[in-house]
Protein backbone atom coordinates (compact mmCIF):
# COMPACT_ATOMS: atom_id res chain seq x y z
CA UNK A 1 0.00 0.00 0.00
CA UNK A 2 1.59 3.47 -0.65
CA UNK A 3 2.11 5.47 2.20
CA UNK A 4 -0.06 8.17 3.15
CA UNK A 5 -0.43 10.74 5.88
CA UNK A 6 -3.47 10.18 8.75
CA UNK A 7 -5.56 12.70 10.22
CA UNK A 8 -7.76 11.94 13.22
CA UNK A 9 -10.64 15.15 13.37
CA UNK A 10 -10.98 16.34 16.07
CA UNK A 11 -14.42 18.27 15.24
CA UNK A 12 -16.23 18.48 11.64
CA UNK A 13 -15.00 22.26 10.43
CA UNK A 14 -11.37 21.05 10.73
CA UNK A 15 -12.49 17.43 9.27
CA UNK A 16 -13.94 19.61 6.14
CA UNK A 17 -11.00 21.63 6.02
CA UNK A 18 -8.36 18.95 6.05
CA UNK A 19 -10.64 16.62 3.24
CA UNK A 20 -10.60 19.73 1.16
CA UNK A 21 -7.33 19.57 0.27
CA UNK A 22 -6.26 17.75 -3.20
CA UNK A 23 -5.63 14.07 -2.32
CA UNK A 24 -7.59 13.59 0.94
CA UNK A 25 -10.47 10.83 1.82
CA UNK A 26 -12.47 10.54 4.64
CA UNK A 27 -12.09 7.28 6.53
CA UNK A 28 -15.33 5.89 8.22
CA UNK A 29 -15.78 2.06 8.70
CA UNK A 30 -13.32 1.46 6.03
CA UNK A 31 -14.97 -1.81 4.75
CA UNK A 32 -14.47 -0.39 0.98
CA UNK A 33 -11.32 2.53 1.21
CA UNK A 34 -9.24 0.58 2.30
CA UNK A 35 -9.49 -2.55 0.37
CA UNK A 36 -9.77 -0.18 -2.57
CA UNK A 37 -6.58 1.32 -0.89
CA UNK A 38 -4.98 -2.12 -1.01
CA UNK A 39 -5.72 -2.72 -4.39
CA UNK A 40 -4.26 0.62 -5.26
CA UNK A 41 -7.50 1.77 -6.66
CA UNK A 42 -7.89 4.32 -4.13
CA UNK A 43 -4.21 6.35 -3.88
CA UNK A 44 -5.30 9.28 -0.91
CA UNK A 45 -2.09 11.13 0.21
CA UNK A 46 -4.13 11.96 3.12
CA UNK A 47 -7.00 10.13 5.15
CA UNK A 48 -9.04 11.94 7.32
CA UNK A 49 -10.53 10.12 10.01
CA UNK A 50 -14.03 10.82 10.89
CA UNK A 51 -15.10 8.30 13.19
CA UNK A 52 -14.80 10.15 16.47
CA UNK A 53 -17.74 12.55 15.36
CA UNK A 54 -20.74 12.89 16.90
CA UNK A 55 -22.82 11.75 14.13
CA UNK A 56 -23.76 7.87 14.87
CA UNK A 57 -27.10 8.40 16.81
CA UNK A 58 -30.54 7.52 15.01
CA UNK A 59 -32.90 10.47 16.11
CA UNK A 60 -36.82 11.25 15.81
CA UNK A 61 -37.77 14.00 13.42
CA UNK A 62 -40.84 16.53 14.80
CA UNK A 63 -43.02 15.43 11.46
CA UNK A 64 -42.09 11.66 12.37
CA UNK A 65 -39.21 10.51 10.32
CA UNK A 66 -35.84 9.95 11.36
CA UNK A 67 -32.42 11.46 11.23
CA UNK A 68 -29.69 8.68 10.83
CA UNK A 69 -25.89 10.06 11.23
CA UNK A 70 -23.85 9.18 8.93
CA UNK A 71 -21.70 6.86 11.43
CA UNK A 72 -24.49 4.82 12.42
CA UNK A 73 -23.44 0.85 12.01
CA UNK A 74 -25.66 -0.37 9.46
CA UNK A 75 -26.61 -3.30 11.73
CA UNK A 76 -27.24 -0.82 15.00
CA UNK A 77 -29.75 0.80 12.19
CA UNK A 78 -30.81 -2.04 11.05
CA UNK A 79 -31.89 -3.40 13.76
CA UNK A 80 -33.50 -0.20 15.25
CA UNK A 81 -37.20 -0.77 16.05
CA UNK A 82 -38.84 2.43 14.83
CA UNK A 83 -36.79 1.73 11.64
CA UNK A 84 -38.07 -2.15 11.45
CA UNK A 85 -41.89 -0.98 12.25
CA UNK A 86 -41.79 2.11 9.96
CA UNK A 87 -39.23 1.27 7.33
CA UNK A 88 -38.93 -2.63 7.24
CA UNK A 89 -37.38 -2.06 3.54
CA UNK A 90 -34.87 -0.08 4.91
CA UNK A 91 -33.59 -3.34 7.58
CA UNK A 92 -34.10 -5.78 5.36
CA UNK A 93 -31.84 -4.16 2.31
CA UNK A 94 -29.22 -3.95 5.10
CA UNK A 95 -28.94 -7.08 6.30
CA UNK A 96 -28.86 -8.40 2.69
CA UNK A 97 -25.78 -6.66 2.41
CA UNK A 98 -21.98 -8.03 2.75
CA UNK A 99 -21.65 -9.98 6.13
CA UNK A 100 -22.49 -9.35 10.03
CA UNK A 101 -18.62 -8.81 10.78
CA UNK A 102 -19.10 -6.13 7.85
CA UNK A 103 -22.53 -4.65 8.86
CA UNK A 104 -21.03 -4.03 12.39
CA UNK A 105 -17.82 -2.05 10.90
CA UNK A 106 -20.11 -0.28 8.09
CA UNK A 107 -21.35 3.09 8.16
CA UNK A 108 -24.56 4.57 6.47
CA UNK A 109 -22.34 7.53 4.85
CA UNK A 110 -19.99 4.94 3.59
CA UNK A 111 -22.44 3.26 1.99
CA UNK A 112 -23.83 5.50 0.19
CA UNK A 113 -19.63 6.17 -0.82
CA UNK A 114 -19.48 2.54 -1.72
CA UNK A 115 -17.83 2.40 -4.91
CA UNK A 116 -18.93 -0.34 -7.97
CA UNK A 117 -17.34 -3.58 -7.86
CA UNK A 118 -17.18 -3.93 -11.46
CA UNK A 119 -14.21 -6.24 -11.38
CA UNK A 120 -12.55 -4.21 -14.42
CA UNK A 121 -12.29 -1.46 -11.79
CA UNK A 122 -10.16 -3.61 -9.87
CA UNK A 123 -7.77 -5.12 -12.32
CA UNK A 124 -5.11 -2.46 -12.95
CA UNK A 125 -4.46 -4.78 -16.72
CA UNK A 126 -7.86 -3.69 -18.22
CA UNK A 127 -9.24 -0.77 -19.42
CA UNK A 128 -11.66 1.33 -17.41
CA UNK A 129 -12.95 4.73 -17.86
CA UNK A 130 -14.09 4.89 -14.00
CA UNK A 131 -10.41 3.92 -12.82
CA UNK A 132 -8.53 5.69 -15.85
CA UNK A 133 -10.97 8.11 -17.68
CA UNK A 134 -10.09 7.68 -21.43
CA UNK A 135 -9.14 4.37 -21.09
CA UNK A 136 -12.44 2.68 -22.59
CA UNK A 137 -14.14 -0.18 -20.93
CA UNK A 138 -13.48 -3.59 -20.80
CA UNK A 139 -16.91 -4.65 -19.56
CA UNK A 140 -18.26 -3.32 -22.62
CA UNK A 141 -17.70 -6.51 -24.71
CA UNK A 142 -15.89 -8.37 -22.00
CA UNK A 143 -17.61 -10.44 -18.22
CA UNK A 144 -20.64 -8.21 -18.20
CA UNK A 145 -23.10 -10.38 -16.22
CA UNK A 146 -22.87 -7.96 -13.42
CA UNK A 147 -23.11 -4.80 -14.99
CA UNK A 148 -26.66 -2.33 -15.51
CA UNK A 149 -28.99 -2.52 -18.15
CA UNK A 150 -30.36 1.44 -17.07
CA UNK A 151 -29.22 4.65 -17.27
CA UNK A 152 -25.76 3.17 -19.10
CA UNK A 153 -23.32 5.03 -21.18
CA UNK A 154 -21.10 4.00 -23.74
CA UNK A 155 -18.00 5.10 -21.18
CA UNK A 156 -19.18 2.96 -18.22
CA UNK A 157 -22.33 0.20 -17.30
CA UNK A 158 -20.95 -0.58 -14.05
CA UNK A 159 -23.47 -1.24 -11.54
CA UNK A 160 -23.91 0.60 -8.50
CA UNK A 161 -23.75 -1.81 -5.26
CA UNK A 162 -25.69 -0.71 -1.85
CA UNK A 163 -28.30 -2.32 -1.27
CA UNK A 164 -29.37 0.22 1.21
CA UNK A 165 -29.12 2.85 -0.97
CA UNK A 166 -32.48 1.19 -3.17
CA UNK A 167 -34.57 1.63 0.27
CA UNK A 168 -33.76 5.26 0.53
CA UNK A 169 -34.33 6.13 -3.19
CA UNK A 170 -37.77 4.31 -2.89
CA UNK A 171 -38.04 6.94 0.47
CA UNK A 172 -37.07 10.06 -1.42
CA UNK A 173 -34.77 10.21 1.75
CA UNK A 174 -32.50 13.50 1.83
CA UNK A 175 -28.92 13.64 2.21
CA UNK A 176 -26.98 16.32 4.60
CA UNK A 177 -23.64 17.18 4.10
CA UNK A 178 -21.27 20.04 5.52
CA UNK A 179 -18.36 21.58 3.39
CA UNK A 180 -16.75 24.66 3.57
CA UNK A 181 -19.45 27.03 2.58
CA UNK A 182 -21.88 25.14 5.20
CA UNK A 183 -24.80 23.15 5.48
CA UNK A 184 -26.99 21.39 2.71
CA UNK A 185 -29.63 18.91 2.12
CA UNK A 186 -29.66 16.82 -1.12
CA UNK A 187 -32.23 14.73 -2.15
CA UNK A 188 -30.91 11.38 -2.58
CA UNK A 189 -32.22 11.17 -6.08
CA UNK A 190 -29.44 14.26 -6.98
CA UNK A 191 -26.79 12.89 -4.55
CA UNK A 192 -25.48 9.77 -7.06
CA UNK A 193 -24.65 11.04 -11.10
CA UNK A 194 -25.37 8.69 -14.11
CA UNK A 195 -22.05 8.10 -16.10
CA UNK A 196 -22.28 10.23 -19.03
CA UNK A 197 -18.82 10.66 -20.01
CA UNK A 198 -17.32 11.11 -17.23
CA UNK A 199 -18.26 7.96 -14.78
CA UNK A 200 -15.02 8.50 -12.65
CA UNK A 201 -17.51 11.66 -10.99
CA UNK A 202 -20.08 9.43 -9.78
CA UNK A 203 -21.90 11.53 -7.03
CA UNK A 204 -22.73 15.35 -6.54
CA UNK A 205 -20.52 16.32 -3.89
CA UNK A 206 -17.97 19.18 -3.89
CA UNK A 207 -14.27 18.20 -2.62
CA UNK A 208 -14.40 18.40 0.69
CA UNK A 209 -17.95 17.70 1.17
CA UNK A 210 -19.15 15.45 4.25
CA UNK A 211 -22.02 13.27 4.49
CA UNK A 212 -23.38 14.04 8.13
CA UNK A 213 -26.75 12.53 8.06
CA UNK A 214 -29.44 10.75 5.90
CA UNK A 215 -33.20 12.06 6.71
CA UNK A 216 -36.07 9.22 6.21
CA UNK A 217 -39.04 11.64 5.55
CA UNK A 218 -42.65 10.04 6.94
CA UNK A 219 -43.71 7.42 4.66
CA UNK A 220 -47.28 5.99 5.83
CA UNK A 221 -46.95 3.61 3.03
CA UNK A 222 -43.41 2.15 3.91
CA UNK A 223 -44.41 0.67 6.67
CA UNK A 224 -45.89 -2.11 4.17
CA UNK A 225 -43.02 -2.32 2.37
CA UNK A 226 -40.25 -4.93 1.47
CA UNK A 227 -36.87 -5.33 0.05
CA UNK A 228 -36.49 -8.63 -2.33
CA UNK A 229 -33.22 -9.06 -3.59
CA UNK A 230 -31.75 -11.55 -6.34
CA UNK A 231 -27.74 -12.76 -6.25
CA UNK A 232 -25.54 -15.66 -7.27
CA UNK A 233 -25.88 -16.58 -3.36
CA UNK A 234 -27.89 -16.62 -0.22
CA UNK A 235 -25.64 -14.38 1.51
CA UNK A 236 -22.57 -12.48 0.52
CA UNK A 237 -23.17 -11.40 -2.75
CA UNK A 238 -24.23 -8.16 -4.44
CA UNK A 239 -27.62 -7.73 -6.24
CA UNK A 240 -27.86 -9.03 -9.18
CA UNK A 241 -31.51 -7.17 -9.66
CA UNK A 242 -33.20 -5.92 -6.18
CA UNK A 243 -36.56 -4.15 -5.43
CA UNK A 244 -37.60 -2.00 -2.60
CA UNK A 245 -41.64 -1.78 -2.96
CA UNK A 246 -44.08 -0.50 -0.40
CA UNK A 247 -47.59 -0.21 -1.26
CA UNK A 248 -51.09 0.74 -0.22
CA UNK A 249 -54.03 -0.94 -1.68
CA UNK A 250 -57.88 -0.13 -1.15
CA UNK A 251 -61.04 -1.48 -2.49
CA UNK A 252 -58.65 -3.77 -4.88
CA UNK A 253 -57.02 -0.55 -6.54
CA UNK A 254 -53.68 0.80 -5.91
CA UNK A 255 -53.20 4.38 -3.95
CA UNK A 256 -49.73 4.36 -3.06
CA UNK A 257 -46.86 2.62 -4.73
CA UNK A 258 -42.93 3.29 -3.82
CA UNK A 259 -40.53 1.33 -6.30
CA UNK A 260 -36.74 1.29 -6.95
CA UNK A 261 -34.76 -0.78 -8.17
CA UNK A 262 -31.14 -2.18 -7.63
CA UNK A 263 -28.02 -3.85 -9.35
CA UNK A 264 -29.32 -3.00 -12.54
CA UNK A 265 -28.00 0.71 -12.98
CA UNK A 266 -25.35 2.93 -12.03
CA UNK A 267 -27.26 4.70 -9.27
CA UNK A 268 -30.14 3.51 -7.05
CA UNK A 269 -32.77 3.43 -9.66
CA UNK A 270 -36.38 4.71 -8.97
CA UNK A 271 -38.79 3.18 -10.96
CA UNK A 272 -41.16 6.44 -11.50
CA UNK A 273 -42.48 5.12 -14.63
CA UNK A 274 -44.15 2.02 -13.03
CA UNK A 275 -45.02 4.02 -10.58
CA UNK A 276 -47.01 6.19 -12.35
CA UNK A 277 -48.86 3.10 -14.58
CA UNK A 278 -49.65 1.65 -11.27
CA UNK A 279 -51.06 4.16 -8.73
CA UNK A 280 -55.18 4.07 -9.18
CA UNK A 281 -55.11 1.10 -11.07
CA UNK A 282 -56.11 -3.01 -10.11
CA UNK A 283 -54.20 -4.15 -7.54
CA UNK A 284 -53.02 -7.50 -9.67
CA UNK A 285 -50.77 -9.52 -11.04
CA UNK A 286 -51.35 -8.46 -14.56
CA UNK A 287 -50.80 -4.42 -13.77
CA UNK A 288 -47.74 -5.47 -11.70
CA UNK A 289 -46.32 -7.36 -14.71
CA UNK A 290 -46.96 -4.71 -17.18
CA UNK A 291 -45.68 -2.01 -15.04
CA UNK A 292 -42.48 -3.45 -14.47
CA UNK A 293 -42.36 -3.88 -18.23
CA UNK A 294 -43.21 -0.47 -18.84
CA UNK A 295 -40.19 0.24 -16.59
CA UNK A 296 -37.78 -1.98 -18.23
CA UNK A 297 -38.85 -1.61 -21.76
CA UNK A 298 -35.66 1.19 -22.44
CA UNK A 299 -33.21 -1.28 -20.93
CA UNK A 300 -29.99 -1.73 -23.11
CA UNK A 301 -28.69 -4.93 -22.68
CA UNK A 302 -25.66 -6.85 -23.29
CA UNK A 303 -24.98 -10.65 -24.00
CA UNK A 304 -23.79 -10.88 -20.40
CA UNK A 305 -26.61 -9.18 -18.63
CA UNK A 306 -29.76 -9.87 -21.18
CA UNK A 307 -31.05 -11.98 -18.38
CA UNK A 308 -31.74 -9.00 -16.26
CA UNK A 309 -34.46 -7.43 -18.06
CA UNK A 310 -36.80 -10.21 -17.42
CA UNK A 311 -35.73 -11.16 -13.63
CA UNK A 312 -36.22 -7.22 -12.53
CA UNK A 313 -40.15 -7.59 -14.23
CA UNK A 314 -39.73 -10.76 -12.38
CA UNK A 315 -39.08 -9.40 -8.71
CA UNK A 316 -40.88 -6.36 -9.07
CA UNK A 317 -43.94 -8.32 -9.77
CA UNK A 318 -43.27 -10.92 -6.82
CA UNK A 319 -42.51 -8.64 -4.77
CA UNK A 320 -45.40 -5.95 -5.11
CA UNK A 321 -47.56 -9.51 -5.23
CA UNK A 322 -46.52 -10.00 -1.60
CA UNK A 323 -47.41 -6.87 -0.72
CA UNK A 324 -50.66 -7.09 -2.11
CA UNK A 325 -51.33 -10.43 -0.13
CA UNK A 326 -49.88 -9.64 3.01
CA UNK A 327 -47.15 -11.44 2.59
CA UNK A 328 -43.55 -10.69 3.90
CA UNK A 329 -41.75 -12.68 1.36
CA UNK A 330 -38.85 -13.53 3.94
FE1 LIG B 1 -14.76 0.53 -15.67
FE2 LIG B 1 -17.35 1.11 -15.74
FE3 LIG B 1 -16.28 -0.20 -17.74
FE4 LIG B 1 -16.51 -1.43 -15.36
S1 LIG B 1 -18.18 -0.75 -16.68
S2 LIG B 1 -14.73 -1.43 -16.77
S3 LIG B 1 -16.23 0.32 -13.97
S4 LIG B 1 -15.76 1.89 -17.12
Amino acid sequence: MRPFAYVKAADVDSAVRAASEPGARFLGGGTNLVDLMREGIERPDTVVDVTGLPFDTVDDLPDGGLRVGALVRNSVLAADPRVRARYPMVSQALLSGASGQLRNMATVGGNLLQRTRCPYFYDHASACNKRSPGAGCDALDGFNRSTAILGVSASCVAAHPSDLCVALAALDAVVEVRGLDGTRRVPLADFHRLPGDTPDVETTLAPGELVTAVELPPVPVAANSRYRKVRDRASYAFALVSVAAALEVRDGAVTEVRLALGGVAPKPWRATRAERLLTGGPADEDAFRRAAQAELAEATTREGNAFKAPLAVATITAALRELSTGGTGR
